[in-house]
């Protein structure tokens, strides 16, 4: 690497850990061709994790209750479009005992997931706050865009967290992906979460069609300017059934490297190793804990559903035992040199 390009590395890392990142300095650091350019990003990036995390990972076990959705986003295997796919959702006792079963495992946070299926938000009420009461754990929503007032009842009833992925800021390229979806709505929905109490979570994809690197800096920008408890960021999978079928799925190192461009702007923020990267090559998540993220988010969704619940192509953790996942993660988390601690993981980004 010349000395020019090292310099102007340096500049840009100085910049952004200064709480003064850019579209110009952020599209240049994504920009870099190879693991090698990128190093010194990704040094500052392990160097903030290990200052704020240690080398403690966080788990918040999914369970994936309803893939009933109203929506046609492009990318996603369970859209409304998807014939294919046979509905289903969890009784409350099936997601009582699921939450149970993570518990005993170890995983104090339980995430529950769904399409947008509004028709089910009174029992998901009844349900959100039975796991507060019988449970206790901390308890993340990501159930899609609501009006403030559906927000504040799953507030009342014990839900900590709220996540949901803008998937990308570009106005064109949502526009696109989101025919039913407003960007400047979803937006709001987000601001609205954090005024009312929620530890908001948010997140995009990487390598999705037509995406520029200019985009992914502005999407950095939003996150800056949201402050979000945490950010989940997966590679774009394609899915056999939806149009985006024939395009190229991404790669993990451009994913890697929106990780750890993240960790230097909001360094305390919570940053999943998300299945998607597992997906995407086999040690996908133990290179993510290894670069600056701190989470892992096992599947506790009962078996004879996962394979309805698929966003896209080849997805892991979908034939595995029911309750293999908490040995699993250790091991992923071993074998990034961390260790999964029992904790509900509350945010240091307030
Ligand atoms: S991404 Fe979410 S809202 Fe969009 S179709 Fe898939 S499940 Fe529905």
């Amino acid at each position: 690497m010349k000395n020019k390009t090292k310099e102007c590395i340096k500049e840009c890392i100085t910049e952004i850990t200064a709480g003064k990142p850019s579209v110009e300095n952020l599209t240049y650091l994504l920009s870099l061709p190879t693991r090698e350019d990128f190093k010194p990003v990704f040094d500052e990036s392990v160097r903030l994790c290990k200052k704020h995390f240690g080398n403690r990972v966080f788990v918040r076990g999914i369970i994936e209750f309803s893939n009933y959705c109203r929506k046609g986003c492009l990318y996603c295997g369970i859209n409304r479009a998807n014939k294919k796919t046979p509905r289903y959702r969890l009784t409350p006792e099936e997601m009582l005992d699921s939450a149970a079963f993570m518990k005993k495992n170890g995983a104090l946070t339980v995430v529950l997931q769904s399409g947008e299926d509004p028709g089910y938000d009174k029992t998901l009420i009844e349900i959100v706050r039975r796991i507060k009461k019988e449970l206790n754990m901390a308890i993340t929503l990501s159930v899609g865009e609501r009006e403030p007032s559906v927000y504040r009842e799953f507030l009342k009833a014990g839900a900590d967290r709220y996540l949901m992925r803008i998937e990308t800021t570009d106005p064109a390229l949502f526009k696109k992906l989101h025919p039913d979806d407003d960007l400047q709505y979803r937006k709001k929905c987000l601001y609205n979460l954090g005024k009312l109490g929620f530890e908001v979570g948010t997140g995009i994809m990487v390598g999705l069609p037509e995406q520029r690197l200019e985009s992914i800096a502005n999407d950095l920008l939003f996150f800056k300017e949201l402050n979000p408890a945490m950010v989940g960021i997966g590679p774009f999978l394609a899915h056999e059934d939806t149009v985006l079928k024939d395009f190229k799925n991404s790669d993990i190192f451009p994913t890697l490297k929106v990780l750890a461009l993240i960790r230097l702007i909001l360094p305390k923020s919570n940053l999943p190793a998300t299945t998607a990267m597992g997906t995407i090559t086999p040690d996908g998540r133990q290179q993510a804990l290894k670069i600056g993220a701190n989470v892992i988010m096992p599947n506790f969704t009962p078996s004879k559903y996962r394979e309805s619940y698929k966003l896209y192509d080849n997805k892991i953790c979908i034939s595995e035992e029911y309750g293999k996942c908490a040995a699993c993660t250790a091991g992923i988390a071993m074998a990034a040199g961390k260790r999964i601690v029992r904790s509900k993981g509350y945010s240091k980004n307030k």
